[in-house]
């Protein structure tokens, strides 16, 4: 198998199919697998094993849910047309499934504990391991496509995947300079403004409803934040209010900086950009707001 047909692979995981809904299942799914490889590990993974670690990965990284189900990519991906993900045992599972299984012909999660693992087929196991630039180029592939640049270092922390040169995306230098001009190049949180010489320093331009996900690069979907409140937007510490208040997280907590840097914001309205025309639109916030943000937000006060 050629380095091309890998990577297309990869690329062809039929993942945002469900309109805005972000499904990050099987990214990371597939990410926390090479992650194994790579360290040399064996290509199958046991499910009963890796169940904790999937259901973290997706509590971190994932929507805000109530029950995290990492049986679903585990048992799903064997489903993509491109063959990335085999369970040898599955006719086992399946047998349960015609049984009593269930409408979706979702594996049980007992089954799956028991008969459940799973793997990339070896040839591509093989050359995942031994060309490990080709799983670089699909870990940062899956990572472009699912994720804002914010989540890619705290992912590869997590599935123990260290990139060799950080692959910097140079896209759109016009939403940078169009967002940031709109907020007078400061943050529209904390105000943060700081620059070198002429030039903004840690100050971003933000999506509110990704680019991953199909959000457009237009001010109306673009906040300009300092480099702690990117970070922090983008994994759902707060979010804004359709009056664009500023509403954080109940699951957010700390000491050192908590009230400084978030709570003295809360409920607060953001810094308005300069034209009516480039507030947030509703539908991005709405998105934010359903799609990222570790709902409900704390009391008023
Ligand atoms: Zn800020």
């Amino acid at each position: 198998m050629t380095r091309e047909e890998i990577i297309q692979k990869f690329q062809n995981l039929n993942i945002w199919k469900s309109k805005d809904q972000r499904a990050v299942h099987k990214p990371l799914l597939v990410l926390y697998a090479i992650g194994k490889l790579l360290r040399g590990e064996n290509r199958l993974i046991s499910y009963a094993d890796a169940e904790d670690d999937l259901r973290n990965l997706l509590k971190e990284f994932g929507p805000l849910k109530p029950n995290h189900r990492p049986q679903y990519p585990f048992w799903r991906l064997r489903n993509e047309k491109d063959r990335i993900w085999e369970i040898p045992d599955a006719h086992k599972i399946q047998e349960y499934i015609r049984k009593d299984g269930t409408s979706t012909g979702d594996a049980r999660i007992d089954e799956l504990r028991r008969y459940g693992v799973g793997g990339f087929p070896e040839p591509i196991a093989y050359q995942l391991q031994q060309q490990p630039q080709i799983a670089f180029e699909v870990v940062q592939n899956v990572l472009n496509a699912h994720f804002p640049f914010s989540y890619h270092s705290d992912i590869l922390q997590t599935v123990g995947i260290v990139l060799p040169i950080l692959q910097f995306q140079s896209r759109i230098p016009d939403f940078r300079e169009n967002v940031l001009r709109a907020y007078n190049y400061s943050c529209a949180v904390c105000g943060f403004d700081v620059k070198l010489r002429n030039q903004p320093v840690a100050l971003e331009a933000s999506h509110i409803k990704w680019h991953q996900a199909g959000g457009p690069d237009t001010e109306v979907n673009g906040l300009a934040l300092c480099s702690l409140h990117h970070k922090l937007f983008d994994r759902g510490v707060f979010t804004l209010s359709v009056k664009l208040e500023i509403l954080v997280s109940e699951y957010a907590y700390g000491s050192v900086g908590f009230d400084e840097w978030l709570m003295k914001f809360h409920n607060q309205k953001i810094n308005f950009p300069q034209r009516q025309a480039y507030h947030p639109h509703e539908d991005f916030i709405h998105w934010h707001l359903k799609e990222v943000f570790k709902w409900p937000e704390r009391e008023k006060i």
